[in-house]
């Protein structure tokens, strides 16, 4: 038993900002970070893992803060020529970023599991928080619209959101299977938190793996999620696009409602502190009311420190 350690379930952007701040408030060797590899891509011949690439950078403290991905200080020399001879011009990947796939890919051929790769990288790079990928197996999140299925890289950079969502399509979840320490690190732990990513492309992505939902459903009471809408809108991304696909009320109430059966409690943001007490009373969650805006280190600091102590 190690009742120390903090599990996050974490999709990129949303997510790191949120887990920067913890690693500042808690020993980040405490920390067992589950990270949505339903954005995984191959492109160029190499396997690119966006939420973990994103995690990972931030922890290293090499990421480009402005961009909200990639390294700091990059270049691009090697993606123009690739775009010539690949014809393809949506994804960006600096050339730093480019040597992250290229040593992904390569042990990746040479047998090693997504897990023991992504460990390998954190150790390089000094990542002192285990970061984890959320299954070894293909997995892919595919956006169905009127016109043609896609992958979700290509629906969020290249067409930036905007066809309707007829569907979404989790590729690969009845063949993925969950990482066995990571069922062991939620029953061990002393709190669980959902960071406030996209629930249903970044958390729900996880939870789609077999095996998680019902080891979460056993420790509800020790889980805590952050809603990532803020006055019934996103900081970043389409989470709110995805919620109205899925029949949800567009607001931190609707995710508290997905969110409802597998929480003990939710943290709502300052400016939506009047849907308190109806998610208390409707969907009998502990809730809580803070500033979770996470325009700088000092409020990520703020908010983390703000769950760690709830
Ligand atoms: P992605 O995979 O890069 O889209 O990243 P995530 O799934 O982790 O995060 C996307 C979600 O994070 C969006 O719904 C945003 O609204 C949310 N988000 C980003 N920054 C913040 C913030 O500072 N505060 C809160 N509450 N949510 C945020």
């Amino acid at each position: 038993m190690n009742k120390e350690i903090y599990v996050v379930l974490a999709g990129g952007v949303g997510a790191a900002k949120f887990i920067e701040g913890l690693t500042k408030v808690i020993k980040p060797e405490k920390l067992k970070v589950v990270i949505n590899t339903g954005d995984d891509i191959e492109l160029f011949g190499l396997q690119i893992c966006p939420d973990i690439d994103i995690i990972t950078y931030t922890l290293a403290s090499v990421i480009d803060k402005k961009k909200g991905w990639g390294f700091k200080e990059e270049t691009f020399n090697c993606l123009k020529v690739l775009k010539t001879y690949y014809n393809t011009g949506w994804f960006n990947a600096g050339d730093k970023d480019l040597a992250t796939h290229i040593y992904r890919t390569d042990l990746l051929r040479r047998g090693f599991s997504k897990v023991e790769v992504t460990k390998c990288i954190c150790n390089k790079l000094g990542v002192r928080s285990e970061l984890i990928p959320m299954c070894n197996e293909p997995f892919e999140t595919i956006i169905e619209t009127p016109e043609k299925k896609m992958h979700f890289e290509e629906y969020y950079i290249k067409y930036q959101c905007t066809p309707i969502i007829k569907d979404v399509i989790f590729k690969g979840k009845h063949s993925a299977k969950p990482v066995a320490t990571v069922l062991n690190y939620i029953l061990d732990a002393k709190k669980i938190i959902i960071c406030p990513s996209n629930p249903i492309v970044s958390i729900g992505t996880i939870l789609s793996v077999k095996g998680y939902r019902d080891t979460l459903k056993q420790v509800k009471q020790k889980i805590f999620a952050i809603s990532p809408l803020i006055e019934g809108k996103t900081v970043k991304g389409p989470a709110d696009k995805l919620m109205k696909w899925k029949g949800l009320d567009v607001s931190c109430f609707g995710v508290a409602q997905y969110y409802r059966d597998l929480i003990g409690h939710f943290i709502i943001d300052i400016r939506d502190a009047k849907y308190k007490s109806s998610i208390e009373q409707q969907f009998k969650l502990k809730t809580y009311a803070y500033d979770t805006l996470m325009v700088n280190i000092q409020k990520k600091k703020n908010l983390a420190q703000f769950v760690v102590d709830l």
